[in-house]
């Protein structure tokens, strides 16, 4: 493994490695920074956890040269799907930027224009924006990407997901051709792949976690159980055992609005964050578990792709996600950086389908974990002991009974 300096970073970046407290680089770090740095177009394929912020952040604040002091025009362009992100990314680039003097804004939508065209007037070298208030105030000559020397695509996959490609678009056309992009992503798709292939010729790729591949450190499990008792075995599995730090992921608002308040009224400290809530009141929540105020953090696949929490200990699927992808995403929210974490996933018969994609596209079987002790509905199905994660071999679903009792499950 290499050190900062043998990638080649300045003594600038170096002290700014410092004083974020980094030791020796991430994988993601040790194989995107050196070609970022030779001005390659580098495509990586990391989630969340791995370094990947700095892994962009420190190259390009290297790289960029303040070409014009006259006018606030920012050099470089972080691109990011959510508000949460922004400000994590902005957090990050502001202490790579000290040294340098580099001015770091941001403009992020579901707050004011004016204090954010304030700021920006004083001067930007290095803007972290999210793509509908970038392109309001691009189409408002608020903000001119001529100037542009490298552009950042941060989840690319979950922009593309959330319906950000035109925006996309719009931005990959604005900034000189000449320009430096740096694309990381979860996952890299065919979608991705395009965009590559059209604006990014010649980029080195780095590959840390293959395709659909989660994070090694994470011990995950699945507990299937019948749709109706979830809520009696989130209590249960919460009484049972210190889950620590904890991300409980709904299908829904709706839903984690519900288990937010299941958990309420049980006395244990929560709060739920997602598209719904006011940027103050997600805001206010994130803060509380970032400050361990509270240990339980309710949340959706949408807001959680913009949730940056260290020591997160446990991740439970409350429902099984749509999308394969998104289970990838949200358990690598745990085992970050040198840690280790549990994910646990409730499946209830109805999302038996959805569960084996994942375990397909992640090659794993997850194996059952029954808590002990809790009243199982025998109606629930328990995967097959022998399933075997291919499509093509799969095997059926056994019933089994459940263990510990009859009906319904305890309530606390
Ligand atoms: P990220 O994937 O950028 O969200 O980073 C995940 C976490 O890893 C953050 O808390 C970073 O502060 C931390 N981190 C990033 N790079 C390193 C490093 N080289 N050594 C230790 N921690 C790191």
């Amino acid at each position: 493994m290499k050190t900062f300096e043998e990638l080649g970073l300045n003594s600038q970046v170096l002290r700014a490695v410092s004083d974020l407290g980094y030791s020796e680089p991430t994988p993601v770090q040790e194989g995107s920074i050196p070609p970022a740095l030779d001005g390659k177009h580098v495509v990586a394929c990391a989630q969340t956890g791995t370094g990947k912020t700095a892994a962009y952040v420190l190259p390009l604040m290297q790289n960029i040269t303040r070409a014009s002091r006259k006018r606030p025009v920012p050099h470089a362009l972080i691109v990011v799907p959510t508000r949460e992100l922004a400000a994590q990314v902005e957090k990050v680039a502001r202490v790579v930027a000290q040294p340098s003097q580099y001015k770091v804004r941001s403009v992020v939508g579901g707050i004011k224009y004016k204090p954010q065209l304030e700021r920006l007037a004083r001067g930007v070298d290095v803007l972290v924006a999210t793509p509908g208030r970038l392109i309001d105030l691009i189409d408002d000559k608020r903000i001119d990407l001529s100037q542009i020397q490298v552009l950042v695509l941060d989840e690319a996959d979950r922009m593309l997901d959330m319906g950000f490609w035109p925006p996309m678009k719009k931005i990959l056309g604005m900034i000189p051709a000449d320009s430096q992009k740096l694309l990381f992503s979860a996952t890299i798709g065919s979608e991705i792949n395009k965009v590559v292939g059209t604006h990014m010729k010649g980029a080195v790729t780095v590959e840390i976690a293959r395709k659909g591949e989660t994070a090694r450190q994470i011990t995950e499990t699945c507990m299937p159980v019948v749709f109706n008792q979830k809520a009696d075995l989130l209590l249960a599995l919460l009484e049972s055992k210190s889950t620590g730090k904890t991300l409980v992921f709904t299908r829904t608002k709706r839903r984690a609005d519900m288990v937010s308040r299941i958990l309420g009224k049980n006395k244990i400290k929560n709060q739920a964050i997602h598209g719904d809530r006011n940027q103050s009141q997600r805001t206010r929540a994130l803060g509380d578990f970032m400050k361990d105020r509270i240990d339980i953090l309710v949340t959706t696949d949408v807001m959680a792709r913009g949730i940056h929490v260290d020591n997160i200990d446990t991740v439970i699927n409350y429902d099984v996600p749509v999308t394969p992808e998104d289970y990838v995403h949200r358990i690598g929210r745990t085992g970050r950086a040198d840690q280790s974490g549990d994910a646990i996933t409730f499946v209830a018969p109805e999302e038996i389908s959805a569960f084996r994609d994942i375990e397909y596209l992640t090659k794993a079987v997850i194996p059952v974990s029954d808590l002990k002790g809790f009243a199982y509905n025998p109606e629930r199905i328990v995967p097959a002991k022998d399933r075997k994660a291919v499509k093509k071999k799969a095997v059926p679903f056994s019933h089994r009974k459940g263990g510990g009792g009859r009906g319904r499950g305890r309530r606390r």
